[in-house]
């Protein structure tokens, strides 16, 4: 049987992590691209590592004419939409750039090669306006209202652009997706460290912005294996991925102090108005109908089950710290 090779963009972040667990698993070789070797300490050995500046397009086509890859992951991205606000000129560059050199490249490649390159690009939620009661599908509007999200919407634009030109380019169409490895400046794993700090005694309270911004928050492992289906499907399209369900900052917090046994936490959240950002949606919610009818995909955790796993783990690590 063929071996068949992929190129994980972003792999030392929370994505990469669970997806190179589930390519190695399916007997998938794998590359990871990073912008310096010193981030990759955690990437499992059998992996290859690159470091390259994903900006640079002919670099970035001579590490693909080299591996001459069968899949693509590009997750690399500035992925926190504050960030996007502190620095857009870095966070347009990123999200939108290194897509149009990744895309490129592997055009390129195919076109010498005569061999099919499928490529899965992290688009995200961000890339629409968001509004309360409404459910976003493949076919709404793009209409981001930030820089994070005008730098995917490039991208995601870029990547059909691509398609058209005969690139089986995929768009993964992320929600919010968490897990122990997400970092701590997302709200979520703020959140749950917080509360196991609390619970150890090694902090006092938690301060937050609008705790009444809802999300669809789904489980990081599930949309990895999203994405990946994707890549075996081997057909250019559009996928949201996305549980369907919203909940607010505030259940989030409240069924994360219940599981670290926490009752009388009402008066150790305070909330801090300069945490509040700048045209962020009241409410995002995904209808990932499509990924379950094509993929065969559907999420596996609830969110009580998202939050308290998430707790557990910092339960544990605060023990053990
Ligand atoms: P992480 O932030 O955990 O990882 C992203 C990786 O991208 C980093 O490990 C880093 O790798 C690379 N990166 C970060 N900044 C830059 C930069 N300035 N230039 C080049 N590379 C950079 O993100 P996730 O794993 O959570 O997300 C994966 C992708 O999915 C991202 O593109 C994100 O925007 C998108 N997405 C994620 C969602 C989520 O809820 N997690 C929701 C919607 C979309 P290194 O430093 O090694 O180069």
């Amino acid at each position: 049987m063929t071996v068949r090779t992929a190129v994980v963009t972003g792999i030392t972040g929370q994505d990469g992590h669970y997806l190179t667990e589930l390519l190695l698993a399916e007997g998938v070789r794998v590359h990871g691209i990073t912008r310096s070797l010193a981030h990759a300490a955690e990437v499992r050995p059998e992996v290859t590592m690159h470091e390259a500046a994903l900006t640079r397009t002919d670099a970035v086509a001579a590490l693909f004419d080299d591996i001459e890859p069968d899949m693509v992951f590009h997750l690399a991205g500035m992925s926190s939409v504050a960030a996007s606000w502190a620095d857009p000129v870095q966070a347009t560059e990123v999200n939108a750039l290194t897509t149009a050199a990744i895309l490129d490249a592997c055009l390129r490649t195919q076109d010498r090669t005569g061999e099919q390159i499928t490529v899965v690009n992290a688009s995200s939620q961000e890339i629409f306006a968001g509004s309360p009661g409404g459910v976003d599908t493949e076919t709404t509007a793009v209409a981001p209202t930030s820089p994070y999200g005008a730098g995917k919407a490039l991208g995601h634009h870029l990547c059909q652009i691509y398609r058209a030109r005969g690139l089986q380019a995929a768009n993964a169409i992320l929600y919010s997706h968490e897990s122990p490895r997400r970092p701590e400046r997302f709200v979520t794993r703020k959140i749950t460290k917080a509360v196991a700090r609390i619970a150890a005694g090694r902090q006092a309270g938690l301060t937050l912005g609008d705790v009444s911004v809802q999300r669809d928050w789904g489980w990081a492992p599930d949309y990895v294996d999203a994405m990946y289906a994707m890549a075996v499907r081997g057909v250019g399209d559009d996928y949201v991925v996305a549980t369907g369900q919203a909940h607010s900052i505030a259940d989030f917090v409240a069924i994360a102090f219940a599981a670290a046994g926490i009752s009388d936490w009402q008066d150790r959240v305070v909330t801090d108005e300069s945490l509040i950002r700048p045209a962020d949606r009241p409410a995002m919610v995904g209808d990932a109908t499509k990924a379950w009818d094509l993929l065969n995909w559907k999420p596996t955790k609830s969110f009580h089950e998202i939050v308290v796993s998430m707790v557990d783990s910092d339960l544990l690590q605060e023990r053990d710290a």
